[in-house]
């Protein structure tokens, strides 16, 4: 099998503008939606394009060459758990967590297995659109409305767990919060450790869970919200509102609230930056000879 060069016809030394120069050329040609396409060919020069444009990949590959890369399991995406099909090493027992700072360094893939704590997941953030008037704009006002979301469960202040009732030990992991897997790779016998799935790592869960939020943490509620809106707010601004976003999982941080405000336009009054302008209907005579008229402020 052609090495990574070869395949994008480029020496060792190529610069990364030669390297892109190469692929593009080669992609162009070999694309497989074009007349004279070549898939196989173009699935090829991707995958050596992938590794060769990326400084910390093609430095791994001018370092470590074919052993891991040739194997064919890069271009699919190599999963170091699923190791080499028939590799008979043996390199005594690792656990995967410490060893996994060394595969996320040689391949730059994702740590999948070797997540060790569970991390309840934040609320999410929430967008309104809101419209006010033009007076309000100019000298603010607060705004009370009602949004449909995510609030912190009273029954269980967001525990998850039936108020007075306690937590047992996690059956499936018997407390442990992971779950351990071996598996063979070329690197040996790993361990595995994944959370678990029904205690999230916590290793425990109710005994009974909190029945009105059934152990999330929140519940889908009205709520009024006060939005509070500057004086000399801009059309199209955007408010944001730490902390009034859905609740979290479990009494987590809650989500922000983005208002998005939309100023309505006004029959006499016209904003420009920090100035205001107003329609003033004068006669011809008024406008012939000049004349002093009163006209409204915004204020009255
Ligand atoms: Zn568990
Ligand atoms: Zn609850």
């Amino acid at each position: 099998m052609s090495n990574y060069y070869q395949i994008l016809g480029v020496s060792k030394d190529a610069t990364p503008g030669e390297i892109k120069r190469a692929y593009r050329k080669l992609a162009h040609k070999y694309h497989p939606d074009k007349k004279g396409g070549e898939e196989a060919k173009f699935k090829e020069i991707n995958a050596a394009y992938q590794i060769l444009s990326d400084p910390q990949k093609k430095s791994q590959y001018d370092q470590f060459g074919k052993t891991g890369f040739d194997s064919g399991g890069f271009q699919q995406g190599f999963d170091p758990r699923q190791g080499f099909q028939g590799a008979n090493f043996d390199f005594g027992d690792f656990n995967f967590g410490s060893f996994g700072d060394i595969f996320e360094s040689m391949f730059g893939g994702e740590r999948t297995g070797a997540r060790r704590s569970y991390q309840p997941q934040r609320g999410s953030d929430l967008e309104i659109n809101l419209k006010i008037n033009f007076k309000e704009a100019v000298f603010g006002i607060i705004k009370k409305i009602r949004i449909q979301k995510q609030i912190l469960c009273e029954h269980c202040s967001g525990s998850g767990t039936e108020p007075n009732t306690k937590l047992k030990t996690c059956p499936k992991c018997q407390g442990q919060g992971t779950i351990r897997n071996a598996r063979r790779t070329l690197f040996g016998h790993f361990i595995q450790e994944t959370v678990c799935d029904q205690c999230r790592g916590e290793g425990k869960i109710p005994e009974r869970p909190c029945k009105k939020c059934r152990e999330k943490g929140w519940v889908k509620d009205n709520q009024l919200i006060e939005i509070k809106i500057p004086a000399g707010v801009e059309n199209g601004a955007t408010l944001r509102l730490s902390g009034a976003g859905n609740a979290g999982e479990k009494g987590t941080k809650p989500g922000d609230l983005f208002v998005n405000i939309a100023v309505e336009q006004d029959l006499v009054f016209r904003r420009k930056g920090r100035d205001i302008y107003s329609k003033l209907p004068i006669t011809f005579s008024q406008a012939a000879l000049g004349s002093t008229v009163e006209t409204n402020t915004v204020k009255g």
